[in-house]
């Protein structure tokens, strides 16, 4: 890992390939989501114009596994796949449970299938909100799913891309039990003396826009740049409540890291995609500068 230069408008010279490096990495986006099937032509389109180089496709359960996989086809060198079970799964609109070990069983042939062509593993992580987990054994067995798919991410030498909500300390723990040494934190909504263990094991932390109405902006002030990466999540964790989040407004997310660090938007694009190419390598072959 490179030294984090001391004066962040220099890191550009310390990394002199990032010098033309001008763009965004969209770490964790749902462009496999329902939202976005009348219109991802255009949505692509205009995350493009707003400087996008590539966005990671996370998966949430293997039913869109398919899915993910064709749209990283149908726009090559752009949507990166990343397949995994996430720790809440939907039994329909209304109704959400924990993951459960069955659905990894239906994924995991579905990710072997695929697995070279894979970017990470993603979403997975654990989700302790209150209505997802009723008694010891909905988190215990959260947290058998989630160990697993490290297992699996660390025979296919991928990174993780997590989730936690509710579950800041016990995530990053589990991780670093499990000698996790690659993974991105998505919206990480613990402590920031929790998201500094996870620096100090390496870990990035990825920023979503709706970090301008959050409460998490005391992290942002405490990580290094050097560990931190971008991302929409989109449809979800949009600047406004209950509208569609798309790809384009990761400029939201790099603008906010920018003010709250004193350093340039040119920095913040600089040193976040040179974070996402440290951490998912395959987007190398893909980014051309
Ligand atoms: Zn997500």
């Amino acid at each position: 890992m490179r030294t984090p230069p001391s004066n962040p408008e220099e890191a550009n010279v310390l990394v002199p390939s990032a010098v033309h490096m001008h763009g965004y990495v969209d770490c964790h986006c749902h462009i496999s989501s329902g939202d976005f099937d009348k219109d991802i032509e255009e949505v692509i389109e205009s995350s493009k114009k707003a400087g996008l180089l590539a966005l990671l496709a996370v998966a949430e359960h293997a039913g869109e596994f398919d899915k993910i996989i064709e749209l990283s086809r149908r726009f090559p060198g752009f949507i990166f796949p990343c397949l995994g079970v996430h720790p809440v799964q939907e039994v329909s609109p209304e109704q959400q449970r924990g993951a459960s070990v069955q659905d990894l069983e239906a994924a995991l042939p579905i990710i072997e299938k695929y697995k070279d062509q894979l970017v990470a593993i993603g979403e997975v992580g654990l989700d302790f909100t209150p209505r997802y987990v009723h008694c010891d054994a909905d988190k215990d067995s959260q947290r058998q799913v989630l160990i697993r798919q490290a297992q699996i991410a660390k025979e296919l030498d991928l990174p993780l891309n997590v989730h936690s909500r509710s579950a800041g300390r016990p995530t990053i723990h589990l991780l670093k039990e499990q000698g996790v040494e690659k993974a991105l934190l998505h919206a990480f909504d613990g402590k920031p003396s929790v998201a500094m263990e996870g620096v100090k094991a390496g870990y990035f932390f990825s920023i979503p826009p709706s970090i301008i109405r959050s409460e998490q902006q005391k992290l942002v002030k405490q990580l290094p740049l050097e560990n931190i990466c971008l991302e929409t999540d989109s449809p979800a964790l949009g600047p406004e409540k209950q509208v569609r989040n798309e790809p384009k407004n990761i400029c939201i997310s790099a603008e906010y890291i920018s003010k709250i660090k004193g350093v340039s938007l040119q920095t913040v694009m600089e040193v976040t995609t040179q974070n996402a190419l440290r951490l998912f390598p395959k987007l190398k072959s893909a980014i051309r500068p």
